[in-house]
């Protein structure tokens, strides 16, 4: 039996990695992105699991140091004083958006990655799946892997589901080193730093900075998120709303953050917040705000389309392996593919029983880590429960 022929929906993390290891077992794959540019995640920092980095490594010829930066251990601090509670031995390495985005990009050239084609609607017929675009011409494929991330329009359409509002806004920025105190600067490296509050919390770490390649320049940033509870409803729409007067659904950039957001989130870091970690949020020149949701859902594929990553389930930022689940999604699928010589009946149930399993599993952890976060639990440092990445295989 042949090879499906694979369009991927979505051209990110998930949707690269799925790309480069269907294309890998013999598949024809096309890959359609909704953006008309090249993605650049903003430069943000992203958390090294193995996942994340298996098709570096394993086939891209990368070494860990072409895409990361070391750190030695984890610290936890009550933020509102920067005093240091607790400190665990803990080697998780850092990237940067850009950098795993550029090399996977790379590992599968551009002919066929087709920029700004927005997925509108997908559907399985007794011919095989027909995806339709926003513009341009409708396409065809044996197997459409719909990796259109959180808002994803491949699950709303197959199955009604959204994301759910966690209750709670993550503010992100990255600062430079030359805008902290140098003693800042060092409070802040070869760690990951956990500032926690009552009911709320921040994360701090050092990211390698990319260049338009992919390649780590040599220079870092300190990258970092505070999360806020906000009620849903008034409160949430005032923060959402940008200075244009528009209420965004999921994000607001710095460059269209109203000026009274911006001043409250400085003042509030000068309220609440002492210290280095005073200092470094403060500092941020360019912070933007994110709402954190979640989705579950109980099927992931479909006839001939299936979904992975966060198009599939959902996480909440906090067990820093949500590309890392994207990629695991991608490759056992043609882990399952292969093994089948191609046969998508007989691959795509035992793919997905793996996977649901995998994504739900990683799902609780989540969610079970949010509600000490955020809701003034006990966070004890080292607590396995809470350790970084995906659970073990169930
Ligand atoms: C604040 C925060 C911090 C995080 N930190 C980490 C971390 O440290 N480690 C980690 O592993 N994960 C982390 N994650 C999770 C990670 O960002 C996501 O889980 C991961 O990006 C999912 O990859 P994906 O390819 O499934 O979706 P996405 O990266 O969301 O990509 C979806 C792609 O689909 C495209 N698209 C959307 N709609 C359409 C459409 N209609 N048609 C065509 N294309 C479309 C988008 O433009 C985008 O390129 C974090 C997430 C957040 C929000």
């Amino acid at each position: 039996m042949s090879m499906p022929k694979v369009a991927v929906i979505g051209g990110s993390i998930g949707g690269l990695t799925a790309a480069n290891v269907l294309r890998d077992i013999g598949c024809e794959v096309d890959v359609y992105e909704r953006s008309p540019q090249l993605l650049s995640g903003f430069g943000t920092g992203i958390v090294v699991q193995p996942e994340l980095v298996r098709y570096l490594l394993e086939r891209a010829g990368s070494t860990l140091d072409d895409v990361s930066v070391s750190s030695s251990s984890m610290r936890y601090y009550d933020a509102s004083t920067s005093r240091l509670q607790g400190e665990v031995d803990a080697g998780w390495r850092f990237t940067a958006y850009n950098a795993v985005y550029r090399k996977l990009l790379d590992a599968f050239g551009t002919e066929r990655y087709h920029l700004g084609r927005a997925l509108d609607r997908v559907r399985q017929t007794e011919a095989g799946p027909i995806i339709e675009f926003v513009e341009g011409p409708a396409a065809t494929a044996d197997l459409v892997v719909c990796s259109d991330g959180g808002g994803s329009v491949a699950r709303s359409a197959l199955l009604g589901v959204k994301p759910t509002y966690a209750g709670y806004v993550t503010w992100r920025g990255m600062v430079d080193r030359d805008e902290v105190s140098e003693a800042t600067w060092e409070f802040f490296q070869d760690t990951f730093s956990y500032g926690l509050l009552p009911d709320s919390h921040i994360i701090a770490y050092p990211i390698p900075q990319a260049d338009s390649d992919g390649r780590l320049t040599g220079n870092s940033r300190l990258n970092f998120q505070w999360y806020w509870n906000v009620s849903e409803g008034a409160d949430l729409d005032a923060l959402l709303t940008c200075s244009e007067g528009k209420r965004r659904s999921v994000s607001v950039h710095f460059d269209v953050l109203a000026e009274k957001n911006l001043a409250e989130f400085r003042n509030c870091a000068s309220r609440e917040l002492d210290g280095p970690f005073r200092e470094l949020i403060t500092a941020a020149a360019r912070p933007f705000v994110t709402i954190v949701s979640d989705a579950e859902i109980d099927q992931m594929a479909f006839g001939n389309i299936v979904l992975i990553g966060d198009a599939a389930i959902t996480p909440r930022p906090h067990a820093a392996a949500g590309a890392a689940k994207a990629a695991s999604d991608a490759w056992s699928l043609a882990t399952h593919l292969e093994s089948a010589s191609g046969n998508l009946a007989e691959a795509l149930p035992a793919w997905e029983s793996g996977q649901l399993a995998l994504g739900r599993a990683y799902l609780a952890k989540v969610r079970a880590m949010a509600a000490v976060l955020q809701q003034g639990g006990d966070f004890p440092p080292g607590a396995p429960e809470y350790r970084f990445g995906l659970p073990k295989a169930p």
